[in-house]
């Protein structure tokens, strides 16, 4: 088999993000600036990470954005009063409270305080719905909306293809399927979890395969169709004494034994990791023309 089309992530995510920052002058010629505020409760440091180039993709593009840190010990009710003061600010087009809060927090009562017109991150219910719907005024989950970008300028054609989601998290696995297929994907769909019976098989059958497990190279070989396409979600940190680090990051797709094998596929890191900051970008900037009134 000739060598896969390794899917760029970084690329197609920087051509989304150019075409934000062209959307951005024209929403600010109309006297609208994009405002994102970004909550993290809490001192994860990968959720630092995370934050701290949401808020620098937001400089980036010309966007307000509005970095707002918390102590782990704050309360479920601090935490509601600060969802309720952006909820009511109209600089503020989209939140995000970055997952995972510490435990005492309910993250879905703070999902379901959100305003969902300002629920960026597409896990409110109402939003939930409207991608059950097909409701292109719902905000799709940034990740999931990321892997149908990648797909989309790819040129892979998803119609009538048998695709495979590995996990069924509200994150990634459910609203993934839910995308392939709606009726511009019209892909056939298996989800798969942790209770699925001879999961080698099931992977096999797929034309697509959609890994969103957590789990470090789960995905083998003997997994996979030949000629299959690949999208490997997960990012897992994995100890590697010979990095600066002591860690390296790897995905749920064993890599080098797979591509071989398949038509296409996304590397980790590099692959749709930067495609959800991309998504994210993009679904603010809806909120913003959404809650403006501009078209
Ligand atoms: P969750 O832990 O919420 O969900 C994992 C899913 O995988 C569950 O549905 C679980 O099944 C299933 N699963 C676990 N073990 C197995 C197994 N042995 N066989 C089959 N299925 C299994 O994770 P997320 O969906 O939030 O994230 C998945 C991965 O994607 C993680 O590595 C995460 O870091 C990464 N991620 C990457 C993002 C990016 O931007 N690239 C964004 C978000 C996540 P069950 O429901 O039965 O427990």
């Amino acid at each position: 088999m000739s060598s896969p089309q390794i899917l760029d992530g970084k690329l197609v995510a920087a051509a989304v993000l150019d075409e934000c920052r062209a959307e951005t002058a024209a929403l600010q010629a109309l006297g609208v600036t994009p405002g994102l505020a970004v909550v993290l409760v809490g001192d994860d440091p990968a959720s630092k990470v995370y934050v701290g180039s949401k808020v620098r993709t937001c400089a980036e593009l010309g966007f307000h954005s509005r970095k707002i840190e918390l102590p782990a010990e704050t309360t479920q009710e601090q935490l509601l009063e600060v969802v309720r003061d952006l909820n009511a600010d109209p600089a503020i087009h989209g939140i995000l409270v970055q997952s995972p809060p510490p435990k005492h927090i309910d993250e879905e009562a703070i999902v379901r305080a959100l305003d969902p017109c300002k629920d960026v991150d597409g896990f409110h219910p109402e939003n939930v719905a409207k991608l059950v719907l097909e409701d292109p005024t719902g905000f799709v989950p940034c990740t999931p909306a990321g892997c149908m970008k990648l797909l989309e300028t790819s040129g892979i054609e998803t119609s009538g293809a048998e695709a495979v989601v590995i996990g069924r998290s509200m994150i990634v696995g459910k609203p993934m399927a839910m995308l392939l297929v709606a009726k511009n994907s019209n892909a056939t769909v298996t989800i798969a979890h942790s209770r699925s019976k001879d999961l080698p098989a099931i992977c096999r059958r797929a034309d697509i395969l959609i890994a969103a497990v957590g789990r470090p190279e789960m995905v083998k070989a003997d997994w996979v169709k030949p000629g299959a396409v690949v999208i490997d979600v997960g990012i897992n940190r994995v100890t590697d004494e010979s990095k600066k680090s002591g860690y390296r990051l790897t995905g749920d797709v064993a890599f080098e034994e797979v591509a071989p094998n398949c038509s296409a596929i996304t590397p980790v890191p590099g692959g749709v990791g930067p495609m959800t900051i991309a998504m994210l970008m993009k679904n603010t900037l809806q909120a913003a023309r959404q809650l403006s009134g501009v078209k």
